[in-house]
């Protein structure tokens, strides 16, 4: 008997968990996404200039060489499809949705126009069809100085692409609007801010020297940050002390005469957003660690930062899907060992089974523990009992040859420019494509 899976989310995990799968004998896998499109978060996540990390596209795209391996794009689960109809339709069905959606400060000023989460930021210029292509044009032909809150990977990203010379990501597959709009981008300076101290930030080293070593790019940090604090828990860890070592280099460089400059602060907390209309200032409680290494406010300690825009990176966050099973404190579904409790036949993956943590490799560990969990099931999988393929005759399903062709489609435009490719930046135009 052929084992039928599917696979609710095209990213990393939903690809590792199919190629997993698809060497398994007597197997038939269908990766179902919303986007017309596969690859996740390596495509609108993964920053266009860290070339490398994207390469592993090509990796995951061998998963649809399989005979046995289809993607069915467009198609979202909970709207075009019920879980239920996949659940009636496949032995196994194993979601790797991700966590798409922002996590919120919870402070006065955050909704003013002009404070920005990261993920719509990212979105925008790695191309996302769900966001507008002209989004944040005026927004960076307006903004001189923008606040970058959270010392993690995504935070790092954005500061990166708002003071990189847009020049050097006209090689990336960054949309071309999205490259005219940097290049026409009025931003001189980048505030970063940390709530706890330089050893808890939680980007990875290679990332952070990166900032440094950008051409006309100055990045400053204030030495009183960078005195250790004798109560600062997590003193062992490795990458935080090469992070620390990086950073106690530029609190020692002398202010250069460049055009565009990155802030970084520590132990600064953010407390209210201002602006009569807009985003116009950002206030920071200066923090420290107590005897018990709880993070307090130091009194008296407030400062004002005129900024023209703050963009929120403070973490994703998983969404549920219908009455499955979720711990909305972590922002997963309820699970173990990958096995979605109380749900025969439901697995998960990925982001959505462990929370937004980790690189991209860490999923392809994640999805064949998952795998084998499933595997280990077989026997006891409920029996699906229609077709998947009669209940989606009327969608407009983009299959893997769709897919093939929008990547054709997204080369040629790119060799218009000499380079691998361009994405094409939105619903429409990928449609358009899947079927030339
Ligand atoms: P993250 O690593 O969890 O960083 C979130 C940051 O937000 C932390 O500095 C956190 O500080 C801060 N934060 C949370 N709540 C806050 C609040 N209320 N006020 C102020 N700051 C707050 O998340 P991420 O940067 O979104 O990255 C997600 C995952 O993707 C990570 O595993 C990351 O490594 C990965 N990623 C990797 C790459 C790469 O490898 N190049 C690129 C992008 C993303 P606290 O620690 O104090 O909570």
């Amino acid at each position: 008997m052929t084992l039928k899976v599917a696979i609710v989310g095209a990213g990393p995990s939903g690809l590792y968990a199919a190629e997993s799968l698809a060497s398994v004998a007597d197997v038939h896998v269908d990766v179902f996404d919303r986007l017309p499109v596969p690859m996740g978060l390596v495509r609108y996540g993964v920053a266009p200039d860290h070339f490398s990390i994207r390469g592993v596209r090509d990796t995951l795209d061998k998963v649809f060489d399989h005979s046995n391996v289809r993607f069915l794009g467009n198609v979202d689960v909970g709207r075009d499809v019920s879980l239920d109809d996949l659940q009636n339709a496949y032995h196994a069905v194993i979601l790797t949705y991700g966590a798409s959606r922002d996590r919120a400060l919870g402070i006065a000023g955050e909704d003013l126009p002009g404070s920005i989460a990261a993920t719509d930021f990212v979105a925008w210029y790695t191309g996302h069809p769900d966001s507008d292509p002209n989004e944040f044009r005026d927004l960076l032909a307006h903004s001189r100085s923008i606040a970058v809150i959270g010392v993690g990977n995504v935070a790092v990203d954005v500061t990166r692409i708002l003071v990189k010379d847009a020049e050097e990501l006209s090689a990336t597959d960054m949309p071309r609007h999205v490259i005219d709009a940097l290049k026409a981008s009025q931003v001189r300076q980048v505030h970063v801010f940390g709530r706890r101290g330089p050893m808890q930030a939680s980007f990875t080293t290679k990332e952070l020297r990166e900032l440094g070593e950008l051409p006309g790019v100055d990045v400053h940090v204030d030495s009183r940050d960078m005195v250790l604090d004798p109560n600062s828990p997590e003193h062992s860890d490795k990458v935080a002390a090469r992070n620390f070592e990086v950073l106690k280099e530029w609190a020692t460089r002398t202010p250069g005469e460049s055009n565009r400059a990155i802030q970084f602060h520590f132990y600064s907390k953010p407390i209210s957003i201002e602006g009569s209309h807009a985003v116009q200032r950002l206030h920071v409680q200066r923090t420290a660690f107590d005897a018990t290494g709880a993070l307090v406010d130091v009194p008296g300690e407030v400062v004002a930062i005129d900024v023209d825009a703050v963009v929120r990176s403070i973490g994703y966050r998983g969404l549920p899907l219908g009455d499955v099973p979720f711990d909305d404190e972590r922002g997963v579904v309820k699970n173990s060992d990958g096995r979605v409790e109380g749900r025969p036949g439901l697995y998960v993956a990925g982001w959505i089974k462990r929370g937004p943590s980790g690189i991209i490799g860490t999923n392809k560990k994640d999805a064949a523990a998952t795998v084998q969990s499933l595997l280990a099931d077989r026997d006891s999988l409920p029996t699906p009992v229609t077709s998947i393929d009669a209940l989606l005759a009327n969608h407009h399903v983009i299959d893997t040859a769709g897919w093939r062709a929008i990547n054709a489609a997204e080369m040629a435009e790119g060799s218009k420019f000499g380079q691998d490719r361009i994405t094409l930046h939105s619903r429409e135009l990928l449609v358009a494509a899947a079927s030339t």
